[in-house]
């Protein structure tokens, strides 16, 4: 371990084991206290949060409100209305094997587990996994991304004053730090992030046979047709692009592919609807988040600047570097071998890829990486019943985008190289609780030809 890791780190997962096993964390008092404490800290401190979001992307308060502390909320209020119910053992039916008995999947806790989180929704992306973890009875560390810093103090100073602190830990730090707390022995580690990263969290956790949920990201496609509402189909698709976060989300539509007759269309609608959100000179809209830091726009400037993608940018290209500002920019039909075409963008840039037959469209998709999420606006029946059953992806949103993942009914996570496992509405509780089925016997029904001496009339049986 590093020398300069802080001492904090270091015993972090075992400071908490001991608060684990004297079963503090399982009682319905304690989760249902948790809970509270989150609670009170996203609407106490809403504002604290609206400032850091402000300070981290430049976001606009509503959309820290929409995107993140309002969802913040919901995890809570819905944990603390369904928790009963969630840990109640499920009862199953048992078979003639274990003729007469009952049977019951009880829910219990991993234990202590890590959660390690990133930038782009800094709260909702550390609180929601947390609120989770207490819900299932788990002590936690949350470990947030130092490249949101000030969401990542924010939630280290109200976690720390309002939360339970010796189950509930918040870990500031980057790199450093969380390489030693993945040294460390875990029963669940919950990570959120890039896939290179994915891989060595997996490695790490392979060490100790812990049981990992991937929350990844990818290249995110949207197939639109002719045969639709373009104006709704627009303002959606700019909405869950630019609107959120400024293209800085795991799940924003990554590239468009249309048919050739119909992209001028395509970028003529999306041009209008854009300076009716944004003005005439994006670049400075306070409604649109800026990006992260100067190494993620550098990253997208050279995404942008690749000479393969000379003379196609339609819509945008401009940038202020000062204020880490980039236009919504669209590229008609980058070739699919440059940079942008290949790598996740994540970022304010969509390009437009066309295509003779829009059948097509689900070819280019599947020649690739299974994504977080794949999109498709069309009226045609088939095309969408084809597409549902062709794509493999994370979630799959037909008229729509991004907001698939704000429903709880609906388990959100990536497959392949966009993750694995999901969370959401129940499925956050189950993310961190162990099903263990137990059969329960009574003292009749022996059956013979169970136990030696194995004779020949008890083979025949
Ligand atoms: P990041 O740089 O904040 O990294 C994520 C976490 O990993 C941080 O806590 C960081 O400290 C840690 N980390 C970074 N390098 C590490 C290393 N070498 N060893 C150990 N830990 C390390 O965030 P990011 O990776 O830039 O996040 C963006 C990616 O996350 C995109 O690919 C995006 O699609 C994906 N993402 C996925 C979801 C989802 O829910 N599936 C949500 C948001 C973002």
């Amino acid at each position: 371990m590093a020398a300069s890791v802080s001492v904090s780190v270091v015993p972090a997962a075992e400071g908490l084991r001991a608060v684990y096993t004297s079963g503090k964390t399982r009682t319905y008092e304690w989760r249902v206290s948790q809970l509270n404490a989150m609670l009170k800290i996203a609407t106490r401190h809403e504002k604290d949060f609206v400032v850091a979001l402000n300070s981290d992307l430049g976001k606009h308060e509503h959309e820290a409100f929409i995107h993140e502390i309002s969802a913040v909320t919901s995890a809570c209020r819905m944990a603390l209305k369904e928790l009963h119910r969630w840990m109640k053992p499920e009862k199953v039916k048992t078979s003639m094997t274990t003729f007469p008995s009952s049977g019951e999947l009880v829910p219990e806790p991993f234990g202590v587990v890590l959660v390690i989180s990133t930038w782009n929704y800094p709260i909702l992306l550390s609180l929601e996994p947390v609120i989770a973890a207490i819900s299932a009875a788990n002590a936690v560390v949350l470990k947030p991304s130092e490249v949101a810093p000030a969401a990542s103090e924010a939630m280290a100073k109200l976690l720390g004053q309002y939360m339970d602190a010796s189950a509930v830990k918040v870990i500031e730090g980057g790199v450093q730090e969380t390489t030693a707390l993945l040294e460390q022995k875990w029963d669940k580690i919950f990570y959120t992030g890039n896939n290179k990263v994915g891989r060595i969290v997996l490695a790490s956790a392979a060490v100790h046979l812990t049981p990992v949920i991937l929350e990844l990201g990818g290249k995110c496609p949207v197939i639109v047709d002719s045969d639709i509402n373009l104006t709704v189909a627009v303002k959606r698709l700019i909405s869950g692009k630019w609107g959120c976060n400024s293209g800085q989300t795991c799940v924003s539509p990554d590239y468009v592919i249309t048919t050739k007759p119909f992209a001028s269309k395509l970028v003529d609608a999306i041009s209008s609807e854009l300076e009716r959100f944004y003005g005439k000179d994006p670049v400075n809209a306070t409604d649109l988040s800026r990006i992260i830091n100067s190494r993620h726009f550098e990253r997208l400037t050279k995404l942008l600047d690749e000479d393969k993608l000379f003379g196609k940018i339609v819509i945008g290209g401009q940038r202020d570097k000062t204020n880490l500002k980039i236009a919504p920019t669209v590229i008609l039909d980058a070739p699919l071998d440059s940079l942008i075409m290949t790598e996740e963008i994540f970022g304010p840039l969509l390009p437009i890829i066309t295509v003779n037959d829009i059948r097509d469209g689900i070819d280019l998709i599947t020649s690739k990486e299974k994504p977080l999420a794949a999109y498709i606006f069309t009226n045609d029946k088939k095309l969408k019943e084809d597409f549902v059953q062709r794509v493999s992806a994370g979630g799959i949103a037909v008229n729509e985008v991004t907001i698939h993942l704000t429903d709880p009914a609906l388990p959100f996570g990536g497959v392949g190289e966009s993750g694995m496992g999901t969370y959401h509405g129940k499925y956050s509780f189950e993310a961190f609780s162990h099903k263990k089925p137990v059969l329960y016997r009574g003292f009749t029904g022996e059956i013979s030809a169970r136990y030696p001496p194995y004779t020949t009339r008890k083979l025949k049986f």
